[in-house]
């Protein structure tokens, strides 16, 4: 491969790295080539990351077995992982089912109240997963146990990240402060801007139209409803979204923006000066819209 010999060229410590990974993974190694979401409850979507020439896949977050089953059955699959963002039963309620009819290990929050986990994971943790390298990163606020995993190992950088990331919006604040919320957005936000999305919730629609009521100027952000609203219209999902869309269209992400904070201000009655009341305030519209 091309890429694998300019590895090899670009200086001796990556190549020895890249022996090792080859080494490593020679006997299985095939990334997985296919990501594909499950339809679960109305609008989960639980992401099956599918290594082809193994017939295996992950699963992330499912909620629900009955459809994960029917998935693998269907493809001829087996089940190698799953992986858990946070400890709501939407996400975690078909973990027991699968993990012991596949014996396969559950990676998670390292939080008791899941009761499944296999390998709790913290910030800062690497996994392995069908030769892509996933990082753990702890973004609380949604829930407090809430983690991501974000790989740059794919051809593009890849985000699993829950619900704490939308298309145009964010996970309520059930346990987090807004200030941890936008922390851990922030933390999102500054992935390569290429990075792929994989949100747990088809919420785009209606988390647009209150991007729209925030910031009804914002012409990339009119642009994108009407895209949006198309594949909705022909029953495509809108995800995964991606990093460089999210900053220009998804005003949780914007609080530093003048005119969305005097927008904001104008609909609070408060005075607004940074971008954590700011955001605290859009929640709180969002919440009641
Ligand atoms: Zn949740
Ligand atoms: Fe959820």
């Amino acid at each position: 491969m091309p890429q694998r010999a300019s590895a090899f060229a670009c200086n001796a410590l990556i190549s020895l790295y890249y022996v090792d990974f080859v080494r490593h993974f020679r006997s299985t190694f095939t990334m997985f080539d296919r990501v594909h979401p499950i339809p679960a409850f109305t609008d989960n979507y639980i992401w099956a990351l599918i290594d082809t020439d193994a017939a295996e896949a992950c699963v992330v977050d499912p909620g629900d077995a009955a459809p994960v089953l029917e998935f693998l059955v269907s493809e001829k699959l087996s089940l190698r992982c799953i992986l858990i963002t946070h400890h709501h039963p939407d996400h975690t309620g078909g973990l027991v089912e699968l993990s012991n009819r596949f014996s396969a290990p559950v990676y998670g929050p390292r939080n008791p109240r899941i009761v499944g986990i296999t390998h709790p994971l913290q910030e800062g943790d690497e996994l392995e997963l069908f030769g892509a390298s996933f990082s753990v990163l702890e973004v609380p606020g949604h829930t407090l146990d809430h983690i991501a995993y974000y790989s740059t190992t794919p051809k593009q950088p890849v985000l699993y990240c829950g619900d704490t990331l939308f298309a145009a919006g964010c996970g309520r604040l059930f346990e987090g402060t807004p200030q941890q919320m936008l922390v851990s957005l922030n933390k999102l936000s500054s992935l390569p801007p290429e990075t792929l999305v994989y949100c747990t919730h088809e919420y785009t629609l209606a988390n647009l139209r209150f991007a729209l009521a925030a910031e009804p100027a914002n012409m990339a952000l009119q642009e994108r409803a009407e895209k949006e609203q198309q594949k909705r219209d022909q029953g495509i999902p809108t995800l995964p979204s991606n990093i460089g869309l999210e900053l220009a269209t998804n005003p949780f992400l914007r609080c530093e923006n003048q005119e969305l904070r005097e927008r904001v201000a104008g609909q609070s009655q408060l005075s607004l000066d940074n971008a954590t009341s700011t955001f605290a305030a859009l929640r709180q519209w969002k919440d009641n819209f």
